[in-house]
């Protein structure tokens, strides 16, 4: 069957739902804000995402250090990075519909031209005559900036605070307190997992832009007097690599490096890793290649010496630095949208399956009694789904028939499912169902567990 990518995402996002991954935020009250919480199915999913970046980012390395920094931070930090004065998007509103958009999206997409951040530029292709896309007039409000931080006040203190906007900032506040407890030689990593809150102007692609969101990122500290080219391309390697991961398929995501022009004042090379979404190929993650701008404007600012003393050549010198970054959310959305499938059976019935890597599935085995009125079958499945719930995720389901049990298990995307059946009782054997191409086969109860761990590993 064709499908269009745009359905595509919409069976994807009504999939979440029904399926217990993604739901909408606060339905019962209409909904809010774009914002959405994650089922059961969605929680394991994101958990496995965190766990295989820290895996392949921090534990599987020697020369990085996970952190775990506040949400709320000293206001002066976003004094000092800018973001305070300078977090900004443009916005400007229709005024036949009163429809707000990010002004320099508009722009692009009407134009091909990138002007983010200049207002007259904006302004002006704006009047040349940019339709809005709701209602097709071409009555614009001036563009404005609109600052992306979320403010909020804090107990005793008179001026506000923010939620951070990105998790970067906690982590440049305690390169000295990393030096001094783990003595690490340049080149090193700080990472970090956490929220990042954004104020967006327009939010939407389900998942893909929201205002609350998590964050994998770290701050590679090098040495600025040595070559860093190669440390820059190892990283993107990486990067790619953990596309790979996720199950992302060869093609599907691609380097855009930024012009030379575009760049802030302090960056030398700054690379996206995009993704082929259905709604368009968009930033998946960013490096970027940030110089000592961090660590030197938290330095005058807070008076404090941030900088690395090298013992071999007795320098003392302010690390640049390279910055992996990635986002939780948009990591999930392209792994769904890669995983999903649709597949027409013999017999023209059709089945949807998300093909996820083993290692990402939130349930690895279903443990199925084929009966549910036969209690010598339930207690032999129980007993099998107690033994292998200790080593993988499982889950016990008796609900309808067989099929309508595989079919759930491949919306969620279970590697295997375990049928308990008469010659269990009678031979000892069960029936391992593969996702993928559905082939059945008998295994022993004695070597279940090693079979799957043998096939999971
Ligand atoms: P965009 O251009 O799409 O707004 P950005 O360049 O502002 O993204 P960064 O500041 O580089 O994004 O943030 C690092 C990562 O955080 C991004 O690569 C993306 O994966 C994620 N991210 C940023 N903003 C959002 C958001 N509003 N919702 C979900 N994820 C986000």
């Amino acid at each position: 069957m064709e499908k269009t990518e745009d359905q595509t995402m919409e069976k994807i996002v009504s999939l979440a739902k029904r399926r217990g991954f993604i739901f909408p935020a606060c339905e019962i009250y209409g909904g809010f804000g774009s914002s959405f919480s994650y089922g059961p199915y969605g929680t394991a999913l994101k958990n496995n995402i965190k766990s295989l970046w820290l895996k392949r980012f921090v534990d599987g390395r020697d020369d990085m250090y996970a952190i775990d920094g506040p949400i709320i931070l000293h206001p002066a930090l976003w004094k000092a990075s800018g973001h305070t004065d300078g977090f900004n998007d443009a916005m400007v509103d229709c005024k036949k519909c009163k429809k707000r958009f990010r002004a320099d999206h508009l722009v692009e997409e009407a134009t091909g031209e990138d002007h983010e951040g200049d207002l007259v530029k904006l302004n002006a292709a704006l009047a040349a005559g940019i339709a809005c896309p709701n209602c097709k007039a071409k009555q614009w409000t001036d563009a404005r900036f609109f600052s992306l931080m979320f403010k909020t006040e804090m107990n005793g203190l008179e001026e506000p605070v923010y939620l951070r906007p990105e998790t970067a900032g906690a982590i440049f506040v305690e390169f000295n307190n990393i030096l001094d407890t783990m003595r690490p030689k340049l080149p090193f990593g700080i990472a970090q997992i956490g929220k990042a809150f954004r104020n967006e102007i327009v939010t939407g692609n389900f998942i893909f832009r929201v205002r609350e969101f998590e964050q994998m990122e770290i701050e590679y500290f090098i040495d600025p007097e040595k070559e860093w080219d190669d440390v820059f391309e190892n990283l993107l390697k990486e990067q790619e690599a953990f596309c790979r991961d996720l199950g992302l398929a060869e093609g599907s995501f691609t380097r855009r490096e930024h012009e030379k022009e575009k760049l802030s004042h302090y960056s030398r090379k700054t690379v996206d890793v995009e993704y082929s979404f259905p709604f368009g190929v968009k930033e998946l993650f960013g490096l970027a290649h940030r110089g000592d701008f961090d660590l030197k404007v938290h330095s005058e600012h807070s008076g404090k010496k941030l900088e690395f003393f090298d013992q071999a050549s007795g320098r003392r010198f302010i690390p640049h630095v390279i910055e992996p970054s990635f986002g939780v959310e948009r990591a999930l959305l392209a792994t769904l949208h890669s995983a999903y499938r649709e597949e027409i059976l013999e017999g023209g019935e059709e089945r949807a399956v998300l093909k996820l890597p083993y290692q990402l599935a939130p349930i690895k085995v279903a443990i199925f009694p084929l009966l549910k009125n036969k209690e010598q079958l339930v207690a032999k499945a129980r007993e099998i789904y107690s033994e292998l719930r200790s080593v993988f995720a499982c889950e016990f389901d008796d609900n309808g028939n067989i099929g309508k049990r595989y079919r759930r298990q491949d919306e969620i995307g279970t590697p295997f499912c375990v049928t308990i059946d008469f010659d269990t009782l009678e031979k000892g054997e069960v029936t391992v169902r593969h996702r993928d191409t559905m082939k059945q086969e008998k295994v022993s109860v004695e070597e279940l567990k090693n079979y799957l761990l043998g096939q999971l590993k």
